[in-house]
Parts: C-alpha cells; structure tokens; sequence
C-alpha cells in the first residue's frame, strides 16, 4: 500500500507521444504500462504507477536489450495530472411538488446542462424561480418578473456568481430538474472534489484526526466514482439488471448522504484536496475504483460484501480484526422484544416482500402458513448459522398452532431490514429467549427474546468508529485503509 500522504510513492507519468510509436518489444512495455487505464488517460499519455512498479519495469526492461524508454524523457511528478475531477449526478431530492431554487445571475437551460444550449432565460442578481412538473415536462416561472418557460424533458439551472439555493440549502455548479409525473426530482451535478467537500461533515466530521478523515475521503470518493461507473458506463460495467440511470448517487444513507455546499468547512476541504484523485483499487491492472463500502462500527470483525449483497465484489477477499471501535456508542447494545412482537414485524416483512417464507431445505410449506404466523405463538428465535465474520448468517423462528409446528429459516441481513436497520443495528447478535418465571401451566413459553448485538452498520469495508480512532492513535491514512481494505490498493483517478 503506498503511504500517499507521507512520502509520494505515487506517480503520474507522462510519457513522450514519439514513444507510443517505438517498435516492438518497447511498444508491448508501454501497452503494459496503459493496460487498465482510462481512454482518457491513453490519450493523454499519462499514466498513475506505484515508484516500485516504475523501477521494476524499469530495471526489467535494462536486463533486456530493449530499454523502456530513458528515464530522462519522462515526466514524472507527485500527485499532478492535467485530468478533471469526473462530475457526479447526486439525486438531492425524489420528488418535490413545486420547488423553489435562488440564486445570484440565474441562467436557464433546457436539458440536463448548458452544452451547446442557449439560455431559456437569464436573471441579473438575486431572483427566484418556482417549478412545476407535469405530463413529461417541466414550468419555470420568475417569482418577481411572473416571466413563464415550459420545457419538454429536463431543465437545467446554473449560477455563474455562486451557489444554488434549493430549500435553505446551497449547491455548487448545476441543478437540474426531472420531471417525474406531477412531481420534479432534483439533480446536483458537481465536480465529484467539490462534492466530497460536502460530504465530510454529513456522513462523518472533519473534527476527526486529519489522517482519519483523509482515509474516510478517499473511501467516500472510490465509492462515488465507483457508483458513477456502474450507473453510466457500458452495460458490462454494471450491475446485471442494473439500468443507466440520470443520476449516479442518492443524496441518504442508500449512497452517501450529502446536502450540499451547506456543511463544508476549511478542514474538510483541505482533507478532500490533500487526497485529490486518490481512489482505491482491485489491482494495477484496473484503473477501476472498488465498491468502497463504509459503516459506522464493525464491532470486532469486518464483513465481506457477499455475504451481505450475495455476488462477487472487486477488491474483497478478506474480512479483518478491528480492535479499533470498541468506544462506539453502538459497541454493544440490547433489545428485548415479546414474540407476538417479533412475529407481527417476521409477517409483515415477508408479505412486503411477496416472497414465500424460507423454509429447511427439504421441508413444504403448509398450505396454512399464515395462520401460523397470525394465530400460532413463536416457540422459537434463534441465531440458525454463522457467516465466516462471525455474524449471523440465518435465523430459525418456530411457531406452534393446533399442536402442529412451522420452522422457517431466514436470511440475518432480511430480518434486520424487517426489524429497521436503526433498531437492530447489525447482524452481529445473539438471541436469549426469556420463559415465564412463575410455575404453571406452560412452563416452556416463551415471555421475551433478548437480542444482544455488536455494531452498527452492515459491517463491510472502512469502520468509521475504529477509523477514528486509529487516527487518534496516531496511525496513518495509509495503515488505515490497509486494515479495513487489505486487498485493494491506491491509485489515482484524476
Ligand atoms: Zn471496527
């Protein structure tokens, strides 16, 4: 893992347009040294490398009659490279019945930016527009001038002086409103630096050691580069069944929460701008940013992505040791529940789901099933399996009705969905059933379950609490993005 902060073991390269044409075997070295990279930086000739990636090459291309090309014809230089940040799409807002956005010099445009477009409408200073969405199409009229403008498909608004107000709140660049039947949903699109600026004090705080908070942003910009990828690229970089979309993230706890310009302060923009560029990646070979999922307390022990998402995920091989977090106030936690309590909140997330209850394998779903469930009493809930982190992997519920039982086994990551991911916290639990105390009929039933859990959050990737403190400790951005992503590596975007 190269220490990007401390000393600059990463590189950008720019290498001369007369060596794209040397001959073989020079050529095959250089096609290695782009392999993975972006066309845009093909073009360019600038390529990011590790410094002992640069020298092996190096030295393995002088043992060899052909020489790369002369060190002296390079130009190398930390941290630098002529790229643009990429714009981010963030969807700040689903629906909205007639917003209002503000703004200094407001310019107008149909579509989703001002390319090519001459402006709908231009207001000098201060002014304010309402919009209304309807049958495909989008109204704009001018709260003081009443001035009137429809558009067929989106509509787009900048503002030269500075930001953009939408409902108190201040965003950078460009908003662009979508009409979504008799509702707008509103789009923010911004340099994805800008964006992160905004970030560091929604999703965590820039009060944290620099280090930490320097980690976090780099996992926050993999994840938004990554999600810009999957949304836009070509059909094999997304998810199956994934459509392109006309935003790459969500502005809540879905993507990354975010609220514009309106929380940025000095530090979290010199953080964002110390690690400008630097992403995470699967390997040298790709220039591709990894999933880098994030939460707010592990609890012990990383998960791995496919055990919660099902799939394979780039750059998760390993789930890690954290004994990091254990002053989160989401450490260790309880919840007692009654069992006509868990079975009401078991049945009402299996029918939202319209799927048929899961069953041991081997075993037919009586016909009756929901009887079970609305006139039967739970016997049973418990942990069925573990994953390989340790965390629950399935849980049994058995309900008795008319002498008869129903076991069902359910997926952990489903029942904590069902339960709301804010009370159980995690999966990391274990579940105590409590039995009547007094002696009597029924001995055996069941008054409470107890579930005793460890963290917060789905558990994959950077835990933000260990993160913390880590960086109060004294660790480095790079020994922290080592731990929680031991098999990815650092690269440079832009
Ligand atoms: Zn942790």
């Amino acid at each position: 893992m190269a220490r990007v902060l401390d000393v600059p073991t990463v590189l950008t390269v720019q290498v001369p347009k007369e060596s794209m044409t040397l001959p073989d075997p020079r050529r095959r070295i250089l096609r290695k040294l782009f392999d993975g990279t972006s066309p845009g930086l093909r073009t360019s000739g600038v390529v990011c490398l590790q410094i002992s990636t640069l020298i092996s090459m190096w030295v393995s291309t002088q043992s060899a009659e052909a020489s790369l090309i002369p060190f002296s014809k390079l130009k190398i230089s930390p941290f630098h490279t002529e790229l643009e940040p990429e714009k981010i799409r963030v969807r700040v807002s689903e629906g909205l019945a007639a917003p209002k956005i503000r703004g200094l010099d407001l310019q107008l445009y149909s579509g989703t930016d001002a390319s090519g477009h001459r402006a709908l409408a231009s207001s000098d200073r201060l002014s304010e527009w309402q919009f209304h969405c309807a049958g495909g199409g989008v109204q704009a009229k001018n709260s003081t001038s009443h001035q009137l403008i429809r558009v067929q498909g989106p509509l787009s608004l900048e503002s030269p002086a500075g930001f953009l107000s939408l409902g108190q709140r201040p965003y950078r660049e460009t908003l662009i409103i979508h009409p979504n039947g008799s509702s707008c949903e509103i789009v923010n699109r911004v340099d994805i630096e800008k964006y992160l600026d905004g970030l560091v004090n929604a999703e965590f705080s820039s009060k944290w050691s620099e280090e930490a908070v320097a980690a976090q942003v780099i996992a926050a910009r993999t994840y938004a580069y990554h999600q810009i990828q999957a949304m836009r690229g070509p059909k094999s970089a997304r998810a199956a069944g994934q459509k392109a979309s006309h935003f790459d993230v969500d502005s809540t706890t879905r993507d990354q929460v975010y609220d514009g310009s309106y929380r940025e302060d000095y530090r979290a923009s010199r953080s964002v701008s110390r690690t400008r560029g630097v992403i995470l990646k699967a390997s040298f070979n790709s220039n591709l940013p990894i999933k880098a999922f994030y939460h707010s307390t592990c609890g012990g022990q990383t998960e791995l992505p496919s055990q919660v998402w099902g799939g394979s995920h780039a750059g998760f091989k390993r789930s890690v040791k954290c004994p990091y977090c254990a002053q989160s106030p989401k450490a260790h936690w309880e919840l007692d529940y009654k069992p006509a309590e868990i079975t009401m909140l078991l049945f009402q997330g299996l029918k939202a789901q319209g799927a048929r209850p899961f069953l041991p394998r081997g075993s037919t779903l009586p016909i009756d099933w929901i009887s079970f469930l609305s006139q039967g009493s739970l016997s049973r809930f418990q942990v069925h399996s573990l994953d390989t982190s340790g965390r629950a992997n399935q849980i049994a519920a058995s309900w008795k009705w008319e002498n008869r039982t129903l076991d069902l086994i359910l997926p952990a990551v489903k029942v904590r969905d069902w339960f709301g991911a804010t009370q159980m916290k995690s999966t990391a639990i274990q579940i105590t059933p409590e039995y009547r105390a007094h002696s009597g009929s029924d001995l055996n039933q069941v008054v409470n379950f107890r579930i005793a859990g460890k963290g917060f959050g789905h558990g994959v990737g950077l835990c933000q609490w260990g993160a913390k403190t880590m960086g109060e400790q004294g660790f480095k951005t790079s020994d922290i993005l080592k731990l929680y992503y031991p098999d990815a590596i650092l690269g440079k975007a832009w």
